[in-house]
């Protein structure tokens, strides 16, 4: 388990001592209650189990998605859509929709307006026939145009690195100003989504019922160093590793580390 700053010292060389089989998995008790709201309880020892290196086990993960796709957002920034009003119009466009559908629809709907000023010259209606493939392509057109009048009018065409102001935006929450403000404006800030808030949780790293706590949580332990690289690791790493449903531990990295919170069939 990591200690309160997530460090903890190296006490293993980097290589990987023997695995302990997927086979081992086994459903942890359920989660007892804590007295403290959205925090789940200590998960019993497992002596299956090394303790916890989040050095290691980021290091390991980093390897482990070098084969696939970067996120949404980071691939646009790779792409040269690096801005803060770019990042933060991909990251509605993500909500609750496949990166596989949101990066294209957002290099399109980019292509055509990548700065405030020209999204606001679109109507709502044509932001919407360009985003039509993601899921709520209405609202979030009515939000993007909103979003591009007020920087254009509010804030002289370029949005501040500033959290408040981002998350005053109708459809903008912490996830998306966090990961946007880290990739844009080069702040230290932690974005949990679901694969996030699944993962560390998973771990044992965490023990937080919802993505709000489990922000708070990792706010307090996880080295800084890590706090925007984290999304664009466990992103790639839910998706192909660590799946919402049985999650393939057979061929995990970091399986000798985690403690399969919640784990009830394996791959
Ligand atoms: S796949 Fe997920 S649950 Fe399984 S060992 Fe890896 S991190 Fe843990």
């Amino acid at each position: 388990m990591p200690t309160s700053s997530g460090r903890k010292p190296r006490t293993s060389s980097r290589r990987a001592p023997a695995r302990v089989s997927a086979r081992t998995a086994r459903e942890p008790p359920a989660p007892e209650q804590s007295p403290v709201p959205g925090v789940v309880a200590e998960p019993p020892p497992r002596p299956d189990k090394v303790p916890f290196d989040i050095d290691e086990v980021l290091s390991r993960i980093r390897e482990t998605v070098r084969g696939f796709a970067d996120a949404a957002m980071f691939a646009l920034a790779a792409r040269g859509h690096d801005s803060l009003f770019e990042q933060l119009v991909a990251c509605i466009l993500s909500i609750r929709t496949l990166d596989e559908v949101s990066l294209p629809v957002s290099l399109a709907l980019l292509g055509r307006a990548s700065t405030p000023e020209a999204m606001a010259a679109l109507t709502p209606e044509e932001i919407d026939a360009l985003i039509r493939p993601v899921t709520f392509h209405e609202p979030k057109a009515r939000q993007l145009h909103a979003i591009a009048v007020r920087t254009r009018d509010e804030y002289g065409g370029k949005l501040p690195c500033d959290a408040q102001v981002l998350q005053s935006f109708k459809g903008v929450g912490p996830k998306c100003a966090h990961l946007a403000l880290g990739i844009a404006c080069g702040h230290e800030a932690i974005s949990v989504d679901i694969h996030v808030h699944r993962v560390t949780n998973r771990w044992g790293y965490v023990r937080a019922r919802t993505p709000e706590a489990t922000l708070a949580a990792l706010e307090t332990q996880l080295p800084r160093p890590y706090w925007v690289e984290l999304n664009r690791l466990l992103v790639p790493f839910g998706k192909h590793v660590c799946t919402g449903t049985r999650p393939r531990c057979s061929m995990c990295p970091v399986l000798q580390y985690c403690r399969q919170v919640g784990v009830t069939q394996v791959r």
